[in-house]
């Protein structure tokens, strides 16, 4: 019950990294996480101070009027962006109003984030909005401008010199670009191969429609646990899969499927559309295939795509042992899609509280070394003020970690004292610490990582965590239940995530080669994934190829592997710095550093792992199999 801050057994894992951190510790107040309470009645250490943003709602206001004077100012200056002073006045004012934008945004959204219904917030977080859509309207006009400049210009220029990495980061695909006219044309079609905004806020006309119909689908009703008839829906689906009475997820299974089956041409043509769209784009400006085009967006070699995808259906044999561990350790005569989501161990119902959570993650991530782990312990302090840990009545679920430049990144968490909730954690300083570190190495324009590399230090942490966990679980049964945790992530991120990039791969070359796509054509392509990756022991259902239809990313433009390529990273990294690679842990900080100022493979090969060969999946896929092992020699009877 007593818990404070400042337990014997945190004082010797804080000593080795932070000493004058530990002076400043003062006992916390104890809280119970409830979901209902409202928000005054948490301690306010335990909620996020955004003043460093913004000092209080009436500056906002202020600092909202300046942003917008400086978008008139920018109105005025375009004009002029055809002599290079000209353009180094517009950029100035172009950077100014990113930052100040991106800060107020940033605080509305916080806000907005735990005051769900409040009405002067909701109202804030619309001009923020309404702010931030009038600088995207900028993007094209800085495109224009930029590309205009000769190499020579931007190389020597010194009024230029500080947008030079911008400037450099937009001249490497001028190849792509194309005259006025078709420019015009393509930016009427809906071009987002050159989008300022994250490439899946745009949607295009096939995933609309796929959305719609999404919403129009009225799914069957199915029994639950307890007998009772439920309408199964979208969003409950994930939970009756993963029903532990085998015939409430077989039921909810076939249901999906059958109801999938009954709109799958209509799922082809939308899905169709959307391949069709991305390779209408890429050809229109000069790439051979989809896949170049929208991996040249973020400067990632395509070797990488191929390379992930050889290697893990190298490798597959895994996949079919694990799905026989399962029939085994589970006593199915057979395994069927609904046999995949319930656990291989049971859970273990242990409480971690905060205060113990901060002490592991601490002792957990100490391979990282100790200038990380002082940052850390700053991250991790409640008095800091980073972190809004508990949920309350107007906040919003989830987890995630925010940053803008200047001030400390901040976490949202739903603490709620569970395994699953420090993992969390875990995972969001990951996100939290490679920001802080960049933003403390870079300059405004490089500091942001790009999102090749987004889900590294995120995963990286976790993979340290488990790890951590399973040297010092109590009992077999913590340590198995562990494993098997990581397994399933290893399952669903790596194997899963990469038999979707497999079939997205397949379903644009089917574009390419002017064949047609049609739902008997994609099923066949999906079937034979399923047979590939998941074995000889896995009983594929007569609905089962059709599970691609309902899968949004495809409509999100070769973005699914790099969830793929993020665990395998995160894990490789963890490997080398676990077994003390030396300079492991030197060449990762450097990496989390670089922020995009450097090319994202090569800041990744720097730090040891190189994407475009096979040994960093490799690397994961060892960690699966010796999970495995370890499993089967801690569960089989
Ligand atoms: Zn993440």
């Amino acid at each position: 019950m007593k818990r404070m801050c400042v337990t014997t057994a945190v004082v010797t894992v804080l000593l080795a990294v932070n000493l004058l951190a530990l002076a400043a510790d003062t006992p916390l107040p104890e809280w119970t996480p409830d979901a209902n309470v409202d928000r005054p009645e948490i301690p306010e250490v335990y909620t996020w101070d955004l003043r460093p943003l913004v000092a209080d709602n009436e500056t906002w206001a202020q600092r909202a009027d300046e942003a917008e004077a400086m978008l008139t100012a920018l109105e005025r200056l375009r004009a002029s962006t055809d002599t290079v002073s000209g353009l180094a006045s517009y950029l100035k004012t172009y950077f100014e109003a990113d930052e100040l934008i991106n800060r107020i945004t940033l605080y509305a959204n916080l806000q907005r984030d735990t005051h769900q219904t409040d009405q002067d917030i909701i109202a804030r977080h619309q001009r923020a909005l309404g702010l931030t859509n009038q600088l995207m309207e900028e993007g094209p006009v800085v495109r224009r401008a930029v590309l205009a400049l000769t190499a020579e210009q931007i190389s020597s220029s010194p009024q230029l010199a500080a947008f030079r990495p911008f400037l450099e980061q937009l001249h490497r695909r001028a190849h792509a670009v194309l005259g006025p006219e078709a420019e015009a044309v393509l930016a009427l079609a809906g071009d987002n191969l050159w989008a300022q905004i994250d490439l899946n806020e745009l949607p295009s006309a096939s995933e609309s429609a796929f959305a719609a119909l999404m919403g129009d689908l009225v799914l069957p009703e199915i029994i639950d646990e307890s007998g009772e008839t439920v309408r199964l829906t979208f969003s409950n689906y994930g939970r009756f899969r993963a029903s532990e009475k085998r015939e409430v997820r077989q039921g909810a299974v076939a249901a999906m499927f059958e109801t999938l089956k009954t709109y799958e041409n209509t799922l082809a043509a939308t899905l169709a559309g959307q391949a069709a769209f991305d390779v209408f784009l890429a050809r229109a400006r000069g790439y051979d295939t989809a896949l170049e085009a929208y991996l040249d967006k973020d400067n990632v070699d395509p070797a990488v795509y191929h390379n992930l995808v050889e290697t893990v259906r190298s490798r597959t044999d895994l996949l079919h042992r694990y799905v026989t561990l399962r029939k085994k350790l589970l006593a199915l005569d057979s395994v069927h899609l609904y046999d995949l989501y319930i656990p291989l161990a049971q859970g273990v119902d242990r409480e971690i509280p905060y205060p113990e959570a901060r002490q592991i993650i601490m002792t957990a991530l100490k391979p990282l070394g100790p200038e990380y782990g002082a940052r850390l312990a700053t991250a991790l302090d409640p008095t800091e003020r980073w972190i809004d840990l508990y949920p309350s009545r107007d906040k919003q679920s989830g987890a995630f970690s925010a940053a803008a430049y200047g001030v400390h990144p901040y976490v949202k968490m739903n603490y709620q004292n569970g395994y699953d909730d420090m993992s969390t954690l875990a995972h969001e300083l990951g996100h939290t610490m490679h920001s802080d570190l960049a933003m403390n190495a870079q300059g405004p324009l490089t500091w942001r990582y790009p999102p090749f590399l987004a889900e590294i230090a995120s995963t990286c942490n976790e993979m340290l965590l488990s790890n951590h966990m399973v040297a010092s679980a109590e009992t077999e049964k913590e340590k198995a239940w562990i494993l098997s945790q990581l397994t399933e992530s290893i399952r669903t991120t790596i194997f899963r995530q990469t038999l979707f990039a497999d079939f997205e791969l397949q379903l644009h070359e089917l574009v390419e080669q002017g064949r047609p796509v049609t739902a008997e054509a994609l099923n066949s392509i999906y079937r034979n994934l399923i047979e590939v990756y998941y074995g000889p022991d896995y009983t594929i259902d007569a609905g089962d190829e059709v599970e691609w239809a309902y899968i949004p990313h495809f409509y999100w433009k070769y973005y699914v592997y790099t969830y793929a390529t993020g665990l395998t990273s995160g894990i490789a990294l963890a490997e080398r710095m676990s077994h003390e690679v030396p300079g492991a842990v030197d060449a990762y900080l450097t990496m989390l550093r670089a922020g995009c100022s450097a090319p994202p493979l090569q800041s990744l090969r720097d730090a040891g792992v190189d994407l475009t060969t096979p040994k960093p999946v490799n690397a994961a896929l060892d960690v699966f199999e010796r999970t495995l092992d370890e499993l089967e020699r801690l569960l089989e009877p």
